[in-house]
């Protein structure tokens, strides 16, 4: 049998090869590659996909996430809300702007951030709170919004794993002060190299980050802040604007192959991550939880077919964080989900009859 891959890159890229090479050749003749028209139109076309008034192209989503911070004025000193259980990146922008990031565990059933729990963690030194949409769906929204509101707290939104995804009935990309977004080769939507993006209703946000992302400049030569080179390049903006196009349809073909896993996983033996009403998930990651995980993994590896762990190590426990001081057991729910968790296949390309492989293996497992 042939084998199944975690995500075929190759398959999906093929999928839009005619378009990505017109953009190439556009590219390659325009004889402008850093900042330009591409830019400008991707930049233009993603705010309106994300109804957003404003987006702003960066280097990659860790700078996207950095940035947003560091145009709030948030630094050293300042505490950020972060979610236990997410990829280090969130945790490390706020970081690199001097800032302490502070855990809120998350909803067992979602795995996102649980807005319940955020007022016990905060202090005078908070200054804003980053939710994440892991795995394609929104966090609950409404009660972090309100809480912040409440607080006078920033909420900088981690969209990296959501392009596409809605929050009661509204695309992610502006419900927060700031969001910021991957485009990563492996996202939804993803370049042939690095690029990122932050997304605002803020006309004066965006412009902070504008300047921040190309040397504190505004002028050539003219330097107003100390910035950073984080400027997105042409050809990703052009391939990106290929890729765009067909996002939704990309989404909707996750959505199927989602619909078919909980479908017929519905009654174990894993509990697949769930979906909240409010929320419309687009299904980066297809997460189920399983007490003997990594025996579970080994035997669908033995079927060919491969699976990932989205995370194997929380943030709090991992070596570059032990200046924190976080033991283990400090966030059991996410320590507890990073022992059971394991993402299956999921990508546009896959066959209803991929899904289906996987599920029986599952089941031949149990
Ligand atoms: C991918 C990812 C990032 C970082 O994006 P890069 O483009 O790799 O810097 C940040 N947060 C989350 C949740 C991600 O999945």
């Amino acid at each position: 049998m042939t084998n199944l891959p975690f995500l075929d890159l190759g398959a999906i890229q093929q999928s839009y090869a005619p378009a990505l090479r017109e953009a190439f050749e556009r590219v390659l003749q325009s004889g402008w590659y850093v900042l330009g028209r591409e830019v400008e139109q991707f930049e233009r076309e993603y705010a309106a996909f994300c109804t957003a008034r404003e987006c702003v192209g960066v280097a990659n989503g860790l700078d996207a996430l950095s940035l947003a911070l560091r145009a709030l004025d948030i630094g050293p000193g300042d505490e950020v809300i972060v979610p236990s259980n997410t990829y280090i990146a969130t945790w490390l922008a706020v970081s690199q702007v001097g800032a302490t990031p502070v855990p809120v565990e998350p909803r067992e059933a979602t795995a996102n951030l649980d807005p319940a729990r955020i007022a016990a963690s905060l202090t005078s030194r908070t200054r804003a709170v980053m939710p994440v949409h892991l795995y394609g769906q929104p966090a609950d929204l409404t009660p972090i919004l309100a809480l912040a509101r409440e607080h006078g707290l920033k909420v900088v939104e981690d969209a990296a794993q959501a392009h596409g995804a809605s929050y009661g009935g509204r695309r992610v990309g502006a419900h927060g002060d700031a969001v910021a977004w991957s485009f990563y080769p492996g996202k939804n939507l993803g370049a042939l190299g690095d690029a990122g993006a932050v997304t605002t209703d803020d006309p004066a946000l965006a412009d902070r980050i504008r300047v921040l992302r190309n040397y504190g400049s505004r002028r050539k030569y003219h330097n107003e802040v100390l910035g950073v080179n984080s400027r997105l390049d042409e050809l990703q903006a052009a391939l990106l604007r290929a890729k765009l196009s067909r996002l939704d349809e990309d989404n909707a073909r996750r959505a199927a192959i989602a619909a078919r896993y909980l479908d017929r996983l519905a009654h174990g033996p894993v509990r697949p991550i769930q979906v909240e009403p409010q929320c419309g998930s687009v299904w980066h990651l297809f997460v189920v939880r399983h007490p003997q995980r990594d025996a579970l993994a080994e035997a669908l590896a033995q079927r060919g077919i491969a699976t990932m762990i989205h995370y194997p190590v929380p943030p709090h426990l991992q070596p570059a964080y032990a200046a924190l001081g976080f033991a283990p057991g400090s966030f059991p729910i996410a320590e507890a989900l990073h022992r059971e968790v394991l993402s299956l296949p999921m990508g546009p390309t896959m066959r209803p009859e991929d899904a289906d492989r996987v599920v029986d293996a599952i089941h031949a497992f149990a």
